[in-house]
């Protein structure tokens, strides 16, 4: 995929990348995005979201009365970022102290999902993203429920990924230095899973919860 002029990464473009694998991958990994948009109001605003994937097109969900949503369905411009941090990256000197890391920025200007059959979809990529699994077991969204979620489809077509990997760059002199360098990985990991005190008797836990992974 080509960058546009404001997605092409300047600053250290050798860590840019525009490989739809690789930005798709990240925003599957990623649990939550933030949405930057200027609200209704005037002022600029970026809210934390679940997103979803599916295919090129990133979906958000919410109530009809989020700010956000309509602010954003009325044809305002967003910025969608997702960040996976993967370690902490100690140089010798403090100018060259950083962090392993995958992001993605996403420009775009969405459209209201007025479809049925996409919106459903959506909502199902959405709990998808969540667990894997999880359309097949839970209750579908009723009428009522349906109506009452807003859907939003942003094409996944401005964008980029920034990944940096590896040990610290320190400079030539400071390899010397008696000072320990490095990296400290940094995962998200999952817990065990805390029945719902109101669950009924005899239900296991499914696989995608006892074994949960991303
Ligand atoms: C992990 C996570 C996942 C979420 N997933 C969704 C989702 O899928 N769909 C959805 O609609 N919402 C989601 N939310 C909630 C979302 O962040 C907003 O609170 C919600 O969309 C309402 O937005 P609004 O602009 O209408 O809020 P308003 O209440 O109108 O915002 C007014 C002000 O409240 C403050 N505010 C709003 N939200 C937050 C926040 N999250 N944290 C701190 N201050 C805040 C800000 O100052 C904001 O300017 C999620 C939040 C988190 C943290």
């Amino acid at each position: 995929m080509e960058p546009s002029k404001r997605s092409e990464v300047r600053r250290l473009p050798e860590r840019g990348d525009y490989d739809p694998q690789t930005i798709n991958s990240i925003l599957d990994e990623a649990l939550i995005c933030h949405v930057g948009f200027v609200a209704d109001e005037g002022y600029p605003v970026v809210i934390p979201t679940i997103h979803a994937r599916s295919g090129g097109t990133l979906y958000l969900h919410g109530s009809p009365a989020s700010r956000m949503l309509r602010s954003v369905k009325n044809g305002a411009e967003v910025c969608v970022t997702v960040t996976i941090v993967d370690g902490l990256v100690l140089a010798r000197s403090v100018f060259h102290h950083s962090m392993n890391y995958r992001s993605v920025v996403i420009f775009g200007r969405p459209r209201e999902v007025d479809d049925p059959d996409e919106k459903m979809r959506a909502l199902e990529a959405v709990t998808e993203h969540v667990a894997h699994g999880r359309w097949a077991d839970a209750r579908l969204p009723n009428d009522l429920e349906f109506k009452g979620t807003t859907v939003l489809a942003i094409a996944i077509d401005e964008t980029s990924a920034k990944i940096r990997t590896g040990p610290p760059g320190d400079d030539d002199e400071d390899y010397e230095l008696p000072i320990w360098a490095g990296v400290v990985p940094v995962a998200t990991t999952f817990g065990t899973a805390i029945e719902d005190p109101a669950l009924r008797d005899g239900i296991e836990a499914p696989g995608y919860v006892t074994d949960y992974r991303r």
